[in-house]
């Protein structure tokens, strides 16, 4: 699932692409039809992110509001696009360039207002400008797990999975410990650990965890499967030690047992 960075990098890049323009708008899939037509011919004033979520802002308050989920994924065409392919939800023709977008868990139509409040019940986003102190203020008040509060879009907006995983085991933290139980100063490291990994992947595209160093070549040179250190990985990297998978908030989370005792 495309975590913080991914949706940050894409509202960058469509804001590149289509900002100030006016689009046609269209659903080939047909799911869309009714409100693609609400913003088809408008121009789209902004696109923005927060969290996993993205805005695309055309005139007259009119909001296409998106949300990946597992399966969602952006296509770049040119314009004017070819055929479409598969179930495309939604098409955005400008200017020079056009994109599809299939599967998405979400895609709708919604006003300022609407945002405002899908906005307001994330947590912090820590690449829009979330702070620090008010992250630790709601996980310093949980009795969850760390690594169940990071995933938790209310606490902290935009970890998934893998950040949780690799900044868990960067900062030596037990996965396991209880918000109200880590100590300020862990909490500070995975907070910078968290915001440093968030950057990088924004600048990438994709997460890496890993330093050049470690790596032995440039990050924009690396293979997919060496970007991460302990992420679907057999052996820690630090004590080669086998690593642990367990279930927390559902989803399997990989760390190493004799590294990660920080609390
Ligand atoms: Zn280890």
């Amino acid at each position: 699932m495309p975590e913080g960075h991914k949706t940050h990098f894409i509202a960058r890049r469509h804001s590149a692409m289509f900002a100030g323009q006016t689009l046609k708008v269209t659903s080939p899939q047909g799911r869309f039809t009714a409100d693609a037509k609400k913003v088809s011919g408008r121009t789209l004033e902004s696109v923005e992110a927060a969290g996993k979520r993205i805005f695309y802002a055309f005139e007259g308050g009119r909001i296409v509001h998106i949300h990946l989920g597992r399966y969602g994924k952006f296509r770049e065409l040119s314009s004017p696009p070819p055929l479409p392919i598969g179930q495309v939800r939604i098409r955005m023709v400008g200017d020079r360039e056009s994109i599809d977008l299939n599967g998405p868990t979400t895609c709708q139509l919604i006003n300022n207002e609407q945002r405002d409040r899908l906005v307001a019940a994330l947590g912090p986003d820590p690449l829009a400008g979330g702070k620090k102190s008010e992250v630790w203020k709601n996980v310093s008040q949980s009795g969850k797990p760390i690594a169940g509060l990071l995933l938790d879009q209310s606490v902290v907006a935009g970890v998934g999975n893998i950040f949780r995983a690799e900044v868990l085991f960067e900062t030596l933290v037990d996965p396991t410990t209880p918000g109200d139980e880590l100590s300020e100063s862990a909490f500070d490291a995975v907070w910078s650990s968290l915001t440093k990994m968030m950057k990088t992947g924004l600048k990438y595209g994709k997460i890496i965890s890993v330093t050049a160093k470690e790596a032995g070549k440039p990050l924009k040179d690396l293979e997919n499967k060496d970007r991460f250190r302990i992420y679907g990985k057999p052996r820690c990297p630090r004590c080669d030690n086998a690593i642990d998978a367990i279930e927390i908030a559902s989803r399997r989370l990989y760390l190493c047992s004799r590294c990660q005792t920080r609390s």
